[in-house]
């Protein structure tokens, strides 16, 4: 496989020289922080934490709280708009770029900004992403997010018009003019929110007119392993799937050449470590998690100092990975494709732990099903009843979607361990997602 270099200094290091890089990054963060941002401060000494040199990774996690999305809005209620956290925004003597998120948590909006040094300094880490899929300056890119107040959009355009892409920002169209636009002027890559990339697919296919980019980026949110293998049959195309979120304020952990990878070995996104420290812990301790494990996601910016990012948890969770668990030989870590979901998007289904990833993966296998929703709810004595209604593609006879329903529910009995329900919907009974998938409905309470 052929290695495509963004920055070799890192690239080729040994870890340990990436670690003691990250290591006095994180010492500069924070003593910075002490000194200048009121809200960290403040947040760290009202949960213990510690002043003074930091010398490992261990001294930094007993040092520095965690902090949440629930501070930075507690903050921002305190102290509106900005929050004593974006203190240097109410001084206004330079020009910010000023972030919201979606709120889609529920639990409010956050907002994020940044300086022009930290815009730039963001260049050096998207630029991983679009040189390990391939692309060349002057290629031209279909970025489907809509330009607006959320850092989804806006963070990637920067970045890839720094890369010197020509990009094409027609997120605001509607999906049959996005397919117009794509026939005519053919671009080399497509990004949208992941579930979008399958809207965009599906919708192609339906009309007889898919046109075949080179490369495929999705991001904002996860799939199974059969889903990305699915998209990628549509299209024709390797499918690049990144993390990031708006508190980053660039995407930061990407695939490598390796893409997807295979369903025995699947593909590594790489934390960009030049530019964050990542941190997967577990939930009841708190403490890093080893190689193959899952955790929740804890991120450090080592590029913001004039807004900074320190031990914030984003509240997914992905199973970790050390750098050797990559045949491309980078010394970066990492997360295992197709592992990562909302830490609070875990159910709890008859007593057992049920990730909506695995649900996914158990149904996408059958190359059959178009699309699903899983209905939570209870019989007469209380008992927890799941009821997958299915979508099976139009091509299928009436005979074939029932052999598919058999085949999906011992596939969901064998690989959760409990009994669902799988009754099948016409097509057009379920509507496939604009935006975040949204496929469990919980009427339990
Ligand atoms: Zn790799």
């Amino acid at each position: 496989m052929e290695r495509r270099y963004q920055d070799e200094r890192f690239e080729k290091a040994e870890p340990a020289h990436i670690r003691a890089y990250q290591l006095e990054r994180v010492g500069k963060m924070v003593a910075h922080a002490w000194r200048t941002n009121p809200f960290y401060r403040d947040h760290w000494l009202a949960r213990g934490g510690k002043r003074g040199k930091i010398g490992s990774f261990e001294e930094f996690r007993d040092k520095i709280p965690i902090v949440r999305k629930k501070d930075y809005v507690a903050d921002q209620a305190a102290y509106p708009p900005y929050g004593k956290r974006l203190a240097r925004v109410i001084d206004g003597k330079e020009p910010f770029y000023i972030f919201n998120t979606s709120g889609t948590s529920g639990q409010g909006v956050e907002v994020h900004a940044m300086t022009e040094r930290e815009r730039r300094a963001g260049y050096a880490v998207s630029a991983y992403c679009y040189r390990w899929a391939g692309l060349e300056p002057g290629d031209k890119f279909f970025l489907c997010f809509g330009i607006s107040m959320l850092g989804g959009g806006r963070i990637e355009l920067y970045g890839l018009e720094n890369y010197g892409l020509t990009v094409f920002p027609v997120g605001n169209y509607d999906v049959n003019r996005k397919l117009e636009l794509m026939q005519r002027f053919k671009p080399q890559a497509v990004m949208a929110t992941t579930s979008y990339i399958g809207h965009l697919g599906a919708v192609g296919v339906e009309k007889g007119s898919l046109h075949r980019p080179k490369v495929l980026f999705g991001g904002g949110e996860g799939a199974s392993f059969s889903w990305f293998e699915m998209q990628q049959e549509i299209w024709g195309a390797p499918f690049f799937n990144h993390y990031g979120a708006t508190q980053n304020r660039v995407d930061l952990i990407y695939p490598c050449e390796r893409g997807i990878g295979t369903r025995d070995h699947p593909g590594m996104l790489h934390n960009i470590d030049p530019g964050f420290f990542l941190e997967v812990l577990d939930p009841e301790t708190g403490r890093q998690v080893k190689d193959g494990e899952r955790g929740e996601l804890v991120v450090t910016s080592l590029i913001h100092p004039d807004f900074p990012l320190i031990r914030y948890a984003m509240g997914d969770a992905a199973v970790y990975h050390t750098p050797n668990y990559c045949s491309c030989g980078r010394p970066f870590c990492g997360i295992e494709l197709a592992t990562v979901g909302r830490i609070d998007d875990m159910k709890k289904i008859k007593g057992i732990n049920v990730w909506p990833d695995a649900v996914d993966e158990a149904l996408f296998v059958h190359g059959g099903v178009d699309e699903y929703q899983v209905v939570l709810s209870r019989d007469a004595t209380q008992s927890d009843v799941a009821t997958v209604r299915l979508m099976a593609k139009p091509e299928l006879d009436a005979g074939a979607v029932e052999a598919l329903c058999e085949k999906a529910r011992c596939a969901l009995r064998e690989k959760i361990g409990i009994r669902f329900e799988v009754v099948s919907v016409p097509q057009g009974g379920i509507a496939r997602s604009e935006y975040k998938a949204r496929r469990w409905i919980d009427q339990r309470s």
